[in-house]
């Protein structure tokens, strides 16, 4: 993070084929900041689009010079990682996150700046109504459920991403390095105050979201395994019952046969608990495949993300 000149504030926005939002962000975006009456900065990230989205970003550039920096990512590297390369350059005491698709409203901002005018170093949005799928709803509860559970972080709302954080909390997530992680769950583990205050949420404008059901998937997997290990755990101690319990079946199975000598009809049972045991090992192969995947990618320490250029008008 530059430390050259400071701002009040910077704004960090991701972008990835947004061309049909775009237009109205700028629209709805720039005249909120302005009337703030301080002075700020947005940071838009291009994490590689396909679409016009790179020519949008451009022209913004060169409409509003002063307050505007687009930095250019040669591929796309996820929603994540281009608020990281964002926080690596803003300048101000107060960063500031919001989608591009408009599901954030831009006038919901001044209420996240009185949080941290007030003392707050981590204020999450918390969405009001929130306007996605039912299949999306449900499945955040349930990994609001797992997360709540296996590690400490607590908020009500970790997948909005209108949030604010002081300038210290943004400094300490850069400087963590952290891969493939979720940003508002690592903001959290590194802040003093955090909190949260309940905005708006909007469908969005336009265009679909850009998480695949697999994109959702991988998210998520980062949001667990880049704060716990307690999934690993869990997954010992689950094997160990089972292992217990197949034992003791081998056991009477054994007892039964020298007893009352070979049964009838058993062989499907069994095969049941063969197969039952092998796909509880498979879990756990793939589980602890999670997190070797992840060491690797620490360990490989090649580059999260790749800048091509920067847009910006130095001062
Ligand atoms: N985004 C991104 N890279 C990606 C996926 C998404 O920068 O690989 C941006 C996207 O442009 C938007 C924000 O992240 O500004 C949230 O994405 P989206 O609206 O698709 O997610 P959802 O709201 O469905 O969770
Ligand atoms: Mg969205």
């Amino acid at each position: 993070m530059s430390t050259a000149s400071t701002l009040p504030l910077s704004v960090v926005i991701p972008v990835f084929n947004e061309e049909s939002n775009l237009p109205l962000l700028f629209k709805r975006l720039y005249p909120v900041l302005d009337a703030l009456g301080r002075r700020y900065e947005i940071l838009f990230t291009n994490d590689g689009s396909a679409d016009r989205s790179r020519e949008l970003l451009a022209a913004q550039h060169a409409a509003r010079p002063d307050v505007t920096r687009v930095i250019e990512f040669n591929a796309n590297y996820g929603q994540h990682m281009a608020i990281m390369a964002a926080f690596e350059r803003a300048r101000g005491d107060v960063v500031l996150t919001l989608d591009a698709d408009l599901q954030n409203p831009p006038e919901e901002i001044p209420k996240l700046l009185a949080a941290t005018d007030a003392g707050f170093d981590c204020v999450g949005g918390a969405r009001q109504d929130r306007q996605d799928s039912a299949f999306r709803r449900y499945a955040s509860k349930l990994v609001n459920l797992v997360r709540s559970r296996t590690t400490n972080i607590e908020m009500s709302d970790q997948g909005c991403m209108l949030r604010a954080y002081s300038r210290d909390v943004v400094a300490a997530i850069v400087r963590s390095g952290a891969v493939n992680t979720f940003i508002p769950a690592l903001a959290y583990t590194l802040s003093q105050n955090p909190t949260e205050v309940p905005v708006r949420h909007e469908e969005r404008h336009a265009g679909v979201s850009n998480y695949s059901l697999y994109k959702l998937v991988r998210l998520n997997f980062d949001l667990i395994t880049a704060f716990t290990t307690a999934p690993l755990q869990l997954f010992t101690m689950f094997a160990s019952v089972c292992s217990a319990l197949s034992f003791v079946l081998v056991l009477v199975l054994a007892g039964r046969r020298l007893i009352l000598g070979p049964e009838e009809g058993g062989t499907f049972t069994l095969l049941g608990i063969v197969i039952f045991l092998l796909s509880v090992t498979m879990v756990g192969v793939g589980l602890i495949g999670e997190y070797v995947g992840r060491t690797y990618q620490v360990v490989r320490g090649r580059a999260r993300y790749h800048v091509s250029h920067v847009l910006e008008t130095r001062e």
